[in-house]
């Protein structure tokens, strides 16, 4: 059963940015609007995520580290129309097989909270203890049972770089959420969860792509889009500031990155990739997000009118703007 388990982890799990992103997705489902997320030698040693939201009652604790176990999903029809980011009930399992997780609990309900501890999937001990509403999730010496996907990591450094992005791509998404991101003791972001998107992108990405947004906004029927796009002249050499979200979940997409690409394309150099922060609201029976086991894909209903909604209000937003 554990093997079982471990194969299946590779597939979710296969550095400590993923560890970060499911848990902060379970954090964010949980109501939270306040995440911290601490890590030590790029999150290999030590991944610890504290969240404000709803707790895990103690009767649900049993069932959390199983495998296919989520409280998210009922019926094979909510599958169809899910609305929370995680569904597939396989992240703390697959999570708790290949390393040392302590989890901290407490229901707004109850008084005292909860202290359990799983290592290589078997539980070491659950105690009662006081402590705040919410949840920490403390994850130790990933992969230290596996040591061939341990061989696989990069550096430290480069590790934590790819936290620290993901970490910029959730505070993007959810600017109504406040988080917190520590490495090595040392605060690298901070946003203030005040809901406006565009503090949050000054917070993230500093003064030289904030004095140059446009903002956008577009609707076709039931879908609807909001955010900043920025003047071509803050491009870059790759994608990685041509981002978008599909009802507060950071997906690539061909059809997306195409559609924004061909609004840019009479003002940007060849490959060169411009800065977007585009959100999108769509009715969750329209898309697919069943797709991809790490949920980086999403299989859309009516493609033709969104690309059409995304080209058309960048175009409009690019051939209106100050020079
Ligand atoms: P999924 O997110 O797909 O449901 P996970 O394995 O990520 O599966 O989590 C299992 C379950 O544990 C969730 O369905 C949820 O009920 C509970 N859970 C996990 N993290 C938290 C959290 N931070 N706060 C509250 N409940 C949580
Ligand atoms: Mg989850």
């Amino acid at each position: 059963e554990h093997t079982i388990n471990q194969i299946a982890a590779g597939e979710v799990i296969e550095r400590p940015a993923a560890v970060v992103k499911e848990l902060v997705e379970n954090s964010i489902d949980a109501g939270s609007n306040a995440i911290t997320v601490e890590i030590k030698e790029g999150g290999m040693s030590l991944i610890r995520i504290t969240d404000n939201g709803s707790g895990i009652d103690e009767e649900d604790m049993p069932y959390v580290f199983l495998r296919h176990s989520t409280s998210k999903i009922r019926t094979a029809e909510d599958l169809l129309k899910v609305s929370s980011l995680g569904f597939r009930g396989e992240a703390l399992s697959s999570i708790a097989a290949v390393s040392q997780v302590e989890l901290v609990t407490k229901t707004s309900g109850t008084f005292t909270g909860i202290r359990y501890q799983i290592a290589g999937g078997d539980e070491k001990s659950l105690e009662h203890i006081g402590c705040p509403d919410g949840t920490t999730f403390i994850v130790r010496n990933l992969f230290y049972n596996t040591p061939a996907r341990r061989k696989f990591l990069k550096s430290p450094v480069t590790e934590a770089g790819y936290i620290s992005d993901l970490m910029e791509r959730l505070a993007v998404s959810h600017p109504g959420i406040a988080f917190k991101f520590i490495n090595n003791g040392q605060i690298k972001l901070h946003t203030s969860g005040n809901n406006n998107l565009k503090d949050i992108i000054y917070n993230v990405y500093g003064r030289d792509v904030t004095s140059h947004l446009l903002e956008i906004t577009g609707k076709s029927g039931q879908t609807e889009m909001v955010g900043y796009i920025a003047k071509p002249i803050v491009s870059r050499g790759n994608r990685n500031y041509e981002n978008y979200f599909i009802n507060g979940r950071y997906i690539k997409s061909p059809l997306i990155s195409k559609a924004i690409e061909e609004a840019y394309r009479p003002y940007i150099m060849l490959h060169r990739y411009p800065f977007t922060s585009v959100h999108i609201r769509i009715d969750t029976q329209l898309i697919d997000v069943n797709v991809h086991p790490a949920k980086l894909e999403i299989r859309f209903k009516n493609g033709e009118e969104l690309y059409q909604l995304i080209y058309h209000t960048l175009k409009n937003a690019l051939e209106g703007r100050e020079l």
